[in-house]
């Protein structure tokens, strides 16, 4: 067969076998990022210390990669329950990323058609993956201000007696945190699982971790990727030990490797340096806010992240900032298209102060040059 007919061939059984909503999607897109300031991602800008690298590779040294990771995590959800404050008593699901929790949450609580529901926009993932799990996904638009509707969130908990409901506090992208009335009320008023999802609770006020036991249906979700580790995969879900024990039976076996447990292990031991880097990058983020909302034409969303929306009206709107900014190597990522509500928005993570002071200069030059 010529490659020619080869791909025809392999096309039409591809039009008949992959699902139809799957292959009228496009990958996840990720921006190349060589030699650019990278504000785009909330990763942390700051790489780990020569002692703790050192330390990671005679930990590495040591594992054995012959061997499929070992059953027994108690001692490693020891750990992760000490260092990031779980109660005592609550049980704990480690995932590769809390991506991969979401799926599993989705997996063990939706049949088919079930209802997922989150305050929208928020993290596109909840959405995606309800999607690829069969599920179906019930957004509830945000206020013009973007802070969360709560009649419109109960309305539409009535009606859909929702499965899962996703809260992430602080919110991605709009960086709002819902109060603590709020989520009692939605806790209260919910059929299903509230998981609150705080992958940026450590640039925040708040967490729910501590009254975790004290709901019957809450679940908390957090991840190392904001506070140093996104190359590492790893998140963690903790909650009822009953609640986790159901969600365990759908992880995949083996889905933490050895790699992944023995550098967590190491840098665990050494928590006080992500901790520091956190802080700085909180307290870098409210003068970054305020140079931002002093910008013209520029409105900027309070945010418990590390990272803060911001609005570009005028002739400069969010697309045409959003290039002019990656052809000067600074990627941030542009929500312009994703929602109404978004209209004209840039995320932009929080980075180093020199990082910070490029982009500011940059905007400073791009807005200025508007005729
Ligand atoms: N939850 C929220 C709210 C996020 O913004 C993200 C990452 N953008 C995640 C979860 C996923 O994090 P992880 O890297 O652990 O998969």
């Amino acid at each position: 067969m010529s490659t020619g007919a080869a791909d025809t061939a392999v096309a039409a059984r591809i039009a008949r076998t992959v699902r139809a909503d799957i292959r009228a999607l496009s990958a996840y897109p990720v921006t190349p990022a060589e030699g650019c300031i990278k504000l785009d991602a909330m990763e942390c800008p700051y790489p780990l210390p020569d002692a703790v690298r050192d330390a990671i590779a005679a930990a590495v040294r040591e594992v054995e990669l012959n061997r499929y990771p070992a059953a027994d995590q108690r001692a490693l959800k020891a750990q992760v329950a000490a260092a990031f404050g779980v109660p005592a008593g609550a049980g704990l699901l480690f995932g590769n990323g809390s991506d991969e929790l979401i799926h599993l949450l989705i997996q063990a609580c939706c049949a088919p058609g079930d209802t997922v529901l989150s305050p929208w926009p928020s993290f596109v993932y909840f959405d995606m993956a309800a999607r690829f799990d069969h599920a179906r996904f019930e957004p509830v638009a945000l206020t013009a201000s973007l802070a969360l509707d709560l009649p419109a969130m109960l309305e539409a908990i009535a009606r859909t007696q929702p499965k899962l409901v996703f809260l992430a506090i602080p919110n991605n992208p709009t960086g709002g945190a819902w109060s603590g009335e709020q989520v009692r009320a939605i806790l209260d008023a919910a059929p299903g699982l509230v998981v609150v999802d705080e992958a940026y609770q450590p640039f925040a006020d708040r967490t729910w971790m501590p009254e975790l036991l004290a709901h019957p249906n809450l679940v908390v979700m957090r991840t190392v990727s904001k506070i140093g580790l996104a190359g590492l995969r790893f998140g963690y879900l903790a909650g009822h030990p009953a609640w986790i024990a159901e969600i365990d039976k759908v992880r995949p076996p083996y889905n933490l490797d050895v790699l992944t447990q023995a550098v967590l292990r190491t840098v665990l031991e050494h928590k006080a340096v992500l901790d520091a880097q956190a802080a700085r990058l909180r307290a870098d983020r409210a003068p970054l806010a305020a140079a931002l909302a002093a910008l013209p034409g520029v409105t900027v969303y309070p945010s418990g992240g590390n990272f803060i929306l911001a609005r570009f009206s005028g002739h400069s709107d969010g697309n045409a900032v959003h290039l002019a900014l990656k052809t000067r190597k600074i990627l941030v990522r542009n929500f312009s298209a994703a929602h109404p509500l978004l209209a004209g928005c840039l995320r932009i993570s929080v980075g180093t102060p020199d990082e910070n002071a490029a982009l500011l200069a940059a905007l400073q030059e791009i807005l200025s040059s508007e005729p």
